[in-house]
């Protein structure tokens, strides 16, 4: 392996995660967002696999991802753009045929120009603000909104409304949501009664998906769910009581794997690796893992984490260095350089899933995730 590390996607898991994704949206179409690399997954690798495993519709942030979506696939999928766009690219979007929220005036007016230019539709989102303050139209823009719309009809297919939860997957949020609902139901009947109909409505996330499934309307954007992460343990813990069945139905995707680089005897009373984070306590023997904080792995981990060598897990020991991480092999009587080392994943009754890291590190699944770099190689597994 020239790489110090891989990155495998498991194809049944997917498939897995949409099933149960089909049963939550209920009579809702769903749209994968893969936005961060598709979740630190790999945007190439993973919407091909997605594709085979039947979806057709993602969303990304950007117009260089929605191109990655573009290349990857074969059967010219949906693909809707939820954030930044250049504004030169405009322009290229709509050649494409890409699907973009429009959350203000300057897109708008941008997309119409652009449309008119090239004398083919710009297929749009129209965002409203609904309380997360961060882009989206405000009621009282609605007036000069729709004059635009109406005037430029020949030149825009309204594909969609909508908004986004400030935090559906913590109950917390309940009050601020609840009213972002009522304010979404108010823009419909103005987009109705102005006789402007987007072709979907959507709001809903994973956690908007399962906590208020009435924000499904009819399309939902999914992200963690589909990699087999919950958005919050909140959002499991309410998935579950609802349930006579308690097992986690969900799959984790992704697994990661490396090997052993080298193995050394320390003494006790010997410090390992830097500063005096670990004292060997007995005679040891440690491996070292070519995997650092470079490579995703998060430098809270040190003298928490676990990984898993020969179906065991095994302790990381001191701290996690740029490139590297050492762990304890002491119990090992048959050990060699080049053993498979599962940094994430399952081996017979062992398994670390990412979601552990996170509560280790008091840090979001979809940091975790997202953080894993780009060139660490990815390959489909079944
Ligand atoms: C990221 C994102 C989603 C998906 O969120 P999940 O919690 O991963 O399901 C949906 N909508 C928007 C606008 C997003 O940015």
């Amino acid at each position: 392996m020239k790489s110090s590390s891989v990155i495998k996607l498991s194809k049944s898991s997917l498939k897995n995660n949409l099933k149960l994704i089909k049963k939550l949206s209920g009579k809702a179409k769903f749209s994968l967002v893969v936005k961060g690399n598709a979740y630190g997954h790999g945007i190439g690798k993973y919407v091909k696999m997605a594709e085979e495993c039947g979806a057709d519709h993602f969303s990304t942030f950007s117009y260089e991802e929605a191109l990655s979506v573009k290349r990857n696939t074969k059967n010219n999928p949906a693909i809707m753009i939820m954030g930044y766009i250049d504004n030169n690219y405009v322009g290229d979007c709509i050649k494409k045929g890409f699907e973009f929220f429009v959350f203000d005036f300057y897109r708008l007016n941008r997309a119409i120009l652009e449309a008119k230019k090239l004398n083919k539709k710009a297929k749009i989102h129209i965002e409203v603000e609904t309380g997360l303050n961060r882009t989206g139209f405000h009621e009282k823009e609605l007036e000069d909104l729709f004059k635009l719309l109406r005037d430029n009809s020949g030149y825009l297919e309204i594909k969609g409304l909508c908004t986004h939860y400030a935090g559906a997957e913590s109950i917390s949020n309940y009050y601020r949501i609840k009213k972002q609902i009522k304010r979404f139901k108010k823009y419909i009947s103005s987009f109705e009664s102005n006789e402007i109909y987007p072709e979907k409505y959507h709001t809903a996330s994973s956690a908007g998906t399962i906590i208020y499934p009435k924000t499904r309307y009819n399309l939902v954007r999914i992200g963690i769910l589909q990699y087999g992460g919950w958005p919050s343990i909140e959002t499991y813990v309410y998935y579950l009581t609802n349930r006579k069945n308690k097992k986690n139905p969900l799959k984790p995707v992704l697994s990661w794997e490396s090997s052993i680089m080298n193995i050394k005897n320390v003494r006790a009373g010997e410090y390992i690796g830097y500063g005096n984070h670990y004292l060997a306590q007995e005679d040891m023997k440690v491996a070292s893992i070519p995997v650092g904080y470079t490579e995703g792995y998060s430098r809270v981990l040190g003298n928490q984490s676990q990984v898993i060598i020969k179906g065991e897990a095994v302790n990381v020991i001191g701290v996690i260095n740029m490139n590297l991480l050492v762990v304890d092999v002491t119990s090992f009587d048959n050990i060699n350089i080049g053993d498979k080392v599962t940094l994430i994943g399952r081996e017979g009754d062992q398994a670390i899933n990412f979601s552990s890291f996170s509560d280790k590190g008091k840090e979001l699944n979809y940091e975790v995730l997202s953080r894993l770099p780009e060139k660490i190689p990815r390959k489909i597994v079944d």
